[in-house]
């Protein structure tokens, strides 16, 4: 498994519980129920969670997650920010739960309404923004990303040799060889029907809806399928895409060769991997 897939976890079975964590940027992504459970001794470790939408598979680890950072062994007081799309019915009945059962939760919980555009900066230069996506008409869903600023020589200056740069620097002229680039260090599509990939273009890391096997098998347009993610990997260019929400219809036996067949025939050149349940399943030949 490739170095930057030992810095995540997750699981994902759709309509039931989905979750994504990103431990070197402390973010979790949805807070499906078990989460607490699975995280383990690391459940102060999130800083941030950012929640796609309000459906229950998304959400009803909440009560779980609140509760061991309130009352499990560990760091009490460290605050937890939560992004969620702004009038999701669904977050604000755990946020009820939460209200009634926890009502005297003492670490600084924050919430931020969250629309399209919406961002926050998670330090080392890093931001999280929010992003639109297609889901379901009366639940507002939202996509993720984490953009990173780097400063960097200016390509005309790429050939100078170490010392060279320190002696301009010294001189004064550091700033002047100097640019600042971004990049997509990590994005999560929630569930949704397939993103635009200029959100994504050049991503460390996307998760992605692929929910159906077959364009056939949807029935209304609210998830992706396994091609039409793997689609927007091709087109963005992401070193490595994490396919996840994949319906659990398909048998695993016949579902996974299908996939893997997709995969060859998609021309996406990253690596890809399937989430299913709290295994990274690999999708190409090691
Ligand atoms: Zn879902």
């Amino acid at each position: 498994m490739g170095q930057m897939l030992d810095d995540v976890r997750g699981f994902s079975r759709g309509m039931y519980s989905n979750w994504f964590w990103h431990r070197p940027l402390q973010l979790l992504i949805d807070a499906g129920e078990g989460l607490q459970l699975a995280l383990g001794p690391n459940v102060f470790s999130p800083s941030v969670l950012a929640i796609s939408h309000g459906h229950s598979d998304h959400v009803l680890g909440l009560p779980g997650l609140i509760g061991a950072r309130r009352f499990g062994k560990g760091a009490n007081e460290k605050p937890l920010t939560i992004l969620y799309p702004e009038h999701s019915r669904g977050v604000q009945a755990a946020r009820d739960l939460l209200g009634t059962s926890y009502a005297d939760v003492v670490f600084p919980l924050t919430w931020i309404a969250a629309t399209p555009g919406t961002s926050m900066p998670l330090g080392k230069g890093r931001t999280l923004e929010a992003f639109s996506v297609r889901h379901v008409p009366d639940e507002p869903a939202l996509g993720y990303r984490v953009v990173e600023t780097k400063r960097r020589l200016k390509p005309e200056f790429a050939s100078m040799s170490q010392a060279e740069v320190e002696a301009a620097a010294r001189d004064g002229r550091r700033e002047a060889l100097l640019e600042e680039v971004q990049h997509v260090r990590f994005a999560h599509s929630g569930d949704a029907m397939p993103i635009d990939p200029s959100l994504v273009a050049g991503a460390d890391l996307l998760v992605h809806d692929a929910t159906f096997l077959e364009e056939s098998d949807r029935k209304y347009p609210i998830h992706a399928t396994t091609e039409e993610a793997l689609e927007v990997g091709r087109l963005a260019q992401v070193k490595t895409l994490v396919l996840y929400h994949l319906s659990i219809r398909y048998d695993r036996a016949t579902a996974l060769p299908a996939l893997r067949a997709q995969v060859r025939a998609s021309g996406f050149s990253g690596e890809c991997w399937l989430l299913d349940e709290g295994e990274l399943v690999a999708l190409q030949a090691p």
